[in-house]
């Protein structure tokens, strides 16, 4: 009853990956687990380190992005959070865009005070500009495009070309990995939370970090293994699940959103929508020259004369979208956001905004697989009986 027959049935053959769950992975003899030991990245040692359904998820995100190597990581954030393990230490100093992920600048902030790192915000539009603030403590420049919430979307090019051989990595989790090719863009390091659009489904949490470069991944693939980060076969194959559907989904999300940024547009109590493909998103031309398209998380501004509580009144009322965190799934989502707490190099409202006084409280809107009528259907309903 203990043992098994453990080999693969010969002869099954299905599309969905199998399943290889696993945390003791046997050695054919204790040769093969002496010779695994003299290396830094044996096939099967651990089930922590790999099993096949976690090679097959990560083979084909690096082959999606055009990179080479993929690990797999716990979460969107324990990605974001190898990597700084792994470029910086103890007084190097780190770039980052004022725009970033909120629990990046947490992160890095907490390392900066109790590590010895240091860490630099710059004005996410920038560009070739963060070449200047470079010194030789800087180890790694931080790109996060679209930024989160406000959607700026940087210079890739020009701040990878201006990192002149410091890594530069780059969080682009709002492109589902599809919508954008880091590596050809110039940048070294790229992020996901899988969580999001890979999964599709609100129920999993990963994160990766793709490179092409093979002494990179080394490095990595060594700093997971010391930290103990691994993820499980059963969560990857959910991943798997989705990513067939992947193109489609972006598709049919992207369609959701601009029919609602479009239809928001035009509304008197919006200041301004702030969504890639609109012109008035800072950083548009970007858009234009690096994306193939666009996904479905973007912002409202909406006027001064609406406070918080008249804004959380209409989030409130929303009967098809959500409140909550993360998003990626097939379920509309709102939240408020009190964008100048969040920053530190760049003003907000952006200077060049006209009647930039009248920019109040900003919104952030995820549109799931929900009908496009029906969703301003319901912001319109919403909008009719608080922001009057
Ligand atoms: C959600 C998100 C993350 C973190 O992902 P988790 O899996 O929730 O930890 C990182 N970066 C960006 C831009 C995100 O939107």
């Amino acid at each position: 009853m203990t043992h098994p027959r453990i080999d693969i049935p010969e002869g099954f053959r299905a599309f969905p990956t199998a399943v290889s769950r696993a945390s003791t992975t046997l050695f054919p003899n204790v040769a093969a687990l002496r010779e695994a030991e003299t290396q830094s990245d044996p096939l099967w040692s651990y089930g922590l380190n790999s099993t096949p359904t976690q090679m097959e998820l990560a083979q084909r995100l690096a082959q999606m992005e055009g990179g080479a190597h993929c690990l797999l990581l716990p979460s969107g954030l324990s990605a974001i959070s190898l990597t700084l393990f792994a470029c910086l230490k103890a007084g190097d100093e780190i770039l980052a865009p004022d725009n970033a992920y909120g629990p990046l600048r947490t992160h890095a902030n907490w390392l900066a005070r109790d590590y010895g790192l240091q860490v630099r915000y710059y004005d996410p539009m920038l560009g070739a500009g963060v070449g200047a603030l470079i010194s030789p403590q800087t180890k790694l420049i931080w790109i996060e495009t679209p930024g989160s919430v406000t959607m700026e979307l940087p210079d890739v090019p020009a701040i990878a070309a201006a990192a002149r051989g410091i890594l530069t990595a780059m969080d682009h989790t709002w492109t589902g990995g599809l919508l954008i090719r880091p590596f050809e863009l110039g940048v070294d390091i790229s992020i996901q939370a899988l969580t999001k659009y890979q999964s599709g489904a609100s129920d999993v949490l990963m994160g990766s970090v793709v490179t092409r470069d093979a002494a990179l991944h080394t490095r990595l693939l060594k700093i997971r293994k010391l930290l103990g980060l691994g993820v499980s076969s059963d969560d990857c194959y959910f991943i798997l699940r989705s990513l067939p559907t992947l193109a489609a989904r972006l598709r049919a999300h992207e369609e959701r959103a601009l029919a609602l940024a479009q239809w928001l547009r035009e509304r008197p109590e919006v200041y301004r929508v702030l969504h890639p493909a609109f012109p008035e998103c800072p950083g548009h031309v970007n858009w234009l020259r690096d994306y193939s398209g666009a996904s479905s998380l973007f912002s409202a501004v909406f006027h001064q004369r609406f406070g918080q509580s008249r804004i959380d009144a209409f989030i409130d009322d929303l009967r098809l979208f959500g409140i909550g965190y993360s998003w990626g799934g097939a379920h509309s989502l709102a939240l408020p956001y009190d964008i100048p707490a969040m920053r530190s190099a760049a003003s907000w409202p952006p200077a060049d905004w006209p009647a930039r006084e009248d920019a109040g409280i900003l919104v952030r809107f995820y549109c799931g697989l929900e009908d496009a009528p029906d969703l301003i259907e319901d912001v319109r309903q919403s909008m009719a009986r608080h922001l009057v």
